[in-house]
């Protein structure tokens, strides 16, 4: 089920449930399974369905609800509450400060939208005054500095790389001593992807990060991946320390879902999204917009 199609069946699972002359346990239970069937459609992982339902259930207490409340909107606002939790690991991630140096590390599987996002990233802050820079540590792809140096030079943003260097470790370390050097306040290293999760890759993304020693360690997701999200979102994090999330492709077949479980896997937030291959197709990402327009 693609984003859309989840918000149009939550908001129809309320509407019956408005629709209703009295609410009573089976009309709050239908909303809920109606719900429940969607997300999951949507692959959300069943675990966290299952602790919204459980958690709404401990809220709408329908016995204990006087006749005089308003049981609609105690549900509506239960569930948009609870929607929102999902999304919201309840800790802000670390925020790079302008004028001071700050090392952003990007991290993610081939095809994620990795190198393409860091350029959305250095270029969104450097509209906003910042002094970016960026760092092609993808020593595995072929072609892969040529994306960042291509990307880079369309968005004027100095760049380091290497042809020859096989060692992304050495690259990534001379690259950020340089734009330190140079006075760039968001470093931002693009680091190798596989197609697969894999033990090497994990690996060389511990070896990167300590050698660095990133302020921010930002997980790039294709948001069409589905269930996959949780394992691979809880893979990156169990190598580095992954402090935010940015889901990518959201403009395309999207299934909401598997931002929910990457927030869940990996206790941070989402910050970004992606909404085109274009440079400036990318959004700041806050919860409660976002649940609102899902709900419609
Ligand atoms: P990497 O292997 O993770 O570095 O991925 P790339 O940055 O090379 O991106 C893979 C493909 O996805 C490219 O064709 C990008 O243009 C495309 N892409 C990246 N982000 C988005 C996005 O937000 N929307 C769409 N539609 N395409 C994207």
């Amino acid at each position: 089920m693609v984003l859309a199609e989840l918000g149009g069946s939550i908001s129809r699972a309320l509407q019956q449930m408005s629709n209703a002359t009295i609410i009573d346990e089976k009309v709050l239970n239908d909303c809920l399974n109606e719900i429940t069937r969607a997300l999951l459609q949507s692959d959300v992982q069943f675990k966290l369905v299952r602790e919204m339902q459980t958690n709404i259930k401990k809220i709408v207490n329908l016995d204990d609800l006087a006749a005089g409340h308003n049981k609609r909107k105690i549900i509506q606002q239960a569930i948009f509450n609870e929607l929102c939790k999902m999304l919201d690991p309840g800790k802000p991630s670390f925020t790079p400060k302008k004028g001071k140096p700050s090392v952003v590390m990007f991290v993610g599987l081939q095809g994620s939208g990795k190198t393409t996002t860091c350029t959305k990233y250095a270029y969104y802050h450097q509209k906003k005054g910042w002094k970016p820079a960026l760092v092609c540590a993808d020593t595995f792809r072929a072609g892969a500095f040529d994306q960042l140096k291509q990307n880079a030079t369309k968005a004027k943003i100095p760049f380091y790389g290497s042809y020859m260097e096989s060692d992304p470790v050495k690259i990534a370390v001379e690259g950020v001593e340089r734009f330190k050097k140079e006075n760039c306040d968001l470093i931002i290293v693009d680091t190798s992807g596989r197609h697969k999760q894999e033990v090497a890759l994990f690996e060389e993304m511990r070896q990167v990060s300590e050698a660095t020693k990133p302020d921010l360690v930002i997980f790039v997701m294709d948001s069409s991946i589905g269930q996959a999200a949780f394992d691979q979102a809880q893979a990156f994090k169990q190598s580095v320390a992954v402090g935010a999330v940015i889901v990518t492709k959201m403009d395309g077949h999207a299934k909401g879902g598997g931002a929910l479980s990457a927030v869940a896997a990996t206790k941070s937030p989402v910050i970004f999204i992606g909404t085109g291959e274009h440079m400036d197709e990318f959004e700041v990402f806050d919860v409660k917009p976002f649940v609102s327009r899902l709900l419609g």
